[in-house]
């Protein structure tokens, strides 16, 4: 089998371009596929938790993201109709000695900035559909919506949940409406009365749904996601929406977020889907990463941070197995697979424990949550030290067969 050296990556999301660092890093040649006309991220916030900022360390990309980013305090939970702190875990301070990176709150057009910048402007081909990929036993080939094809060794479709890689390789298969929806905005945090929001990831437990809002920008904006058990979905998956819908959702919850949705210019709506983990993710040179892989709900802030950690195994065992891509792949399933498959039924699960509609319910998980503050002030409220302290940027036995 011939050397990989040229790698195709269907996507220029925060998944594929980062994926494309981490392999110019190992030294492939790689083109990124692109469909839309120009590059760019939504108008909406993303955080970044210390497994994800670790490949940002590891790539030498945390200093520019740091510098567009705002570190929260705590990571607070707060009753939806009282406001009182059900629960708090500090995070400045606490985690970067515990997990070895910090916790960030960024505009996801900051953080995709980041990531272009770290890329060759020749690298990315945009206007480039993808439509199909097919494979010879030494290539595999792209068709794009143009007609037009193209060569490489190893294909990486990061093309979203959507993704016209996955179908190629597995047929289609619809993913699942969840039942949830989201409303996004950002205001500027000076339009705000002095104090309201402070400047912890604060996320607000209600029935039927949970408000979650963090600073972003060096602390210039304030980024809200409202979510939603709703029937509600949009062939687009995103529309315009105004913030008076949100606020009506929200109709009896605390306050401060009328003040909040109040304050918003733009509101966008989605609705929010995900799939089952699926049983493989490569077939001879063509593999997934990120939402194409495993699409998740948004419940653990985990998505986008999962794409960050397939690009950099992916490129660690690619270099690792140069002379066999199908071992490469194969290693780079297995590692990569069942920690995502755990995560994407956990955000199912943690989505049903904070929206539950159930007053004996909600009782329960808030008593547990003050008594685990009070006995273990140094642990995160949802369990969560698995995924924070997963590191993949640590020695890996595969590499050190490195050809
Ligand atoms: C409300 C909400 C909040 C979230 N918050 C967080 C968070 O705080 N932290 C976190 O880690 N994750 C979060 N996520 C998840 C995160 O947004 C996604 O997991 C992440 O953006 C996926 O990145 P990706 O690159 O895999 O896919 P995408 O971002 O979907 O990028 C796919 C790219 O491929 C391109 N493309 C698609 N089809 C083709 C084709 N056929 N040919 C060529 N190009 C194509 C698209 O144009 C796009 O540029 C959140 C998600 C939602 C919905």
């Amino acid at each position: 089998m011939s050397k990989v050296q040229k790698v195709a990556v269907v996507g220029a999301g925060l998944g594929g371009l980062n994926a494309a660092i981490a392999l110019r890093q190992r030294g492939f040649e790689v083109a990124i596929y692109e469909q839309s006309d120009v590059l760019g991220e939504i108008g909406a916030g993303i955080q970044l938790s210390p497994n994800a900022m670790r490949v940002l360390m590891a790539l030498g990309l945390d200093r520019a993201f740091e510098a567009v980013a705002f570190e929260p305090h705590r990571h607070v939970v707060r009753n939806w109709k009282t406001g009182s702190i059900v629960s708090a875990t500090q995070m400045r301070g606490v985690f970067r000695p515990q997990y070895g990176a910090g916790y960030f709150g960024a505009h996801r057009a900051d953080l995709h900035a980041v990531l272009q910048n770290a890329l060759p402007a020749e690298c990315v081909r945009l206007n480039a559909r993808v439509i199909s990929v097919t494979q010879t036993p030494d290539r595999a080939v792209l068709t794009f919506a143009d007609g037009q094809t193209a060569e490489s060794d190893i294909v990486v479709g990061a093309d979203g949940i959507r993704s016209a890689v996955r179908e190629s390789l597995f047929g289609p298969d619809a993913p699942r409406f969840t039942g949830h929806i989201v409303w996004r905005g950002l205001v500027p945090s000076e339009a705000l009365p002095k104090g309201l929001i402070e400047p912890d990831m604060t996320a607000w437990f209600g029935p039927n749904g949970t408000m979650v809002h963090y600073y972003v920008r060096r602390g210039e904006l304030v980024n809200w996601i409202a979510h939603f058990e709703s029937d509600w979905r949009d062939e687009s998956w995103r529309v315009e929406s105004d913030w008076r819908e949100a606020a009506a959702a929200y109709a009896g919850w605390h306050p401060t977020l009328a003040t909040l949705f109040s304050h918003t210019e733009r509101c966008y709506k989605w609705a929010l889907y995900d799939r089952e983990p699926l049983a493989r993710w490569s077939q001879g040179r063509v593999t997934l990463l990120g939402d194409s892989a495993h699409p998740m709900l948004p419940y653990l802030a985990q998505g986008a941070a999962q794409a960050i950690e397939d690009g950099y195994v992916l490129a660690d065992l690619l270099a690792a197995h140069r002379s066999d891509s199908v071992a490469a792949l194969a290693a780079y399933e297995a590692a990569r697979l069942p920690r995502t498959a755990r995560i994407q039924r956990h955000a199912r699960e943690r989505g049903k424990i904070n929206n539950t509609t159930s007053a004996f319910a909600r009782f329960k998980r808030d008593l547990g949550y003050r008594l685990k503050r009070l006995i273990k002030p140094n642990e995160h409220t949802y369990k969560i030290e698995w995924i924070y302290g997963h590191d993949v940027t640590a020695p890996r036995s595969e590499t050190s067969a490195a050809a």
